[in-house]
């Protein structure tokens, strides 16, 4: 078998990629199907890194936030990342994996704290590591986490895990005649005003010169084709 073309990588994926066909909350099948494939990678020995967003819950809890201070608001949308992240670590436990949730909140009876060091051994150790509350800061997102966070454990990629297979010319819902990008430049996204990831995130990879692989966490298999360095989804290089 050929060898994985990535030794570490950060996987994004959103919090709304685990309610599968449920309105919000988790969806178990769905959780232990993503789990098996970061499982396999991991199992390759690659080092995983997982940021998980909180689409999923707070989508739920959305209607209440109405209104509300929006500082408030994104602090509870970074508890709902902790809630996934725990869901995300325990489903990783039963899978055979050895994972740690590490939080940028302080939380600490509940989950560890993030701190670099500490994440950069469990993966040199072999340990999936889940990154929950985003950057610990409103305003962001947890795109823009895991722009961070594979900046700082040196992550040869970002892989945007969605529900889409990829980045296309334009929305393949509307548009029959749209095609997928196999590859793009940072500076063409821009300049054809393709949404990858927020402005923020997007920013951050494109100045750490760490490329992005959006593709379909959905499609059986998909997550092992990128490891291995397939023709699947869309790369966003330099
Ligand atoms: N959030 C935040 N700061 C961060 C990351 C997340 O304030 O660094 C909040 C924000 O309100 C966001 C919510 O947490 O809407 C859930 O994150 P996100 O929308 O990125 O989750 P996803 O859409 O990937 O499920």
């Amino acid at each position: 078998m050929s060898k994985p073309a990535y030794k570490r990588v950060l996987l994004k994926l959103s919090g709304e990629a685990l309610m599968g066909d449920d309105a919000y909350g988790i969806n178990r099948g769905t959780i232990e199907r993503m789990v098996a494939d970061v499982a396999a990678v991991a199992n390759l020995g690659v080092e995983v890194a997982v940021v998980i967003g909180g689409g999923n819950i707070f989508r739920g809890v959305a209607p209440g936030a109405q209104g509300m201070d929006r500082a408030t608001a994104d602090y509870m949308g970074m508890l709902a990342t902790v809630m996934n992240a725990l869901a995300l670590g325990d489903a990783l436990k039963h899978a055979g994996v050895t994972a740690r949730v590490m939080s940028a909140i302080g939380i600490d009876q509940v989950v560890e704290p993030y701190v670099r060091p500490k994440a950069l051994q469990y993966l040199e150790e072999g340990k999936v590591i889940v990154f929950a509350a985003g950057t610990g800061n409103p305003f962001f997102t947890t795109d823009t986490a895991a722009a961070l966070r594979g900046s700082e454990i040196s992550a040869e990629i970002v892989l945007k895990a969605t529900k889409v297979d990829g980045i296309y010319t334009a929305d393949p819902k509307k548009d029959p005649n749209a095609t997928l990008y196999h590859t793009i430049s940072f500076d063409e996204a821009i300049a054809k005003h393709l949404q990858v990831m927020d402005a923020t995130a997007f920013a951050l990879c494109r100045d750490q010169k760490l490329p992005i692989k959006v593709f379909s966490i959905t499609k059986p298999g998909a997550l092992m084709r990128v490891i291995m360095g397939e023709d699947e989804g869309t790369l966003v290089h330099v």
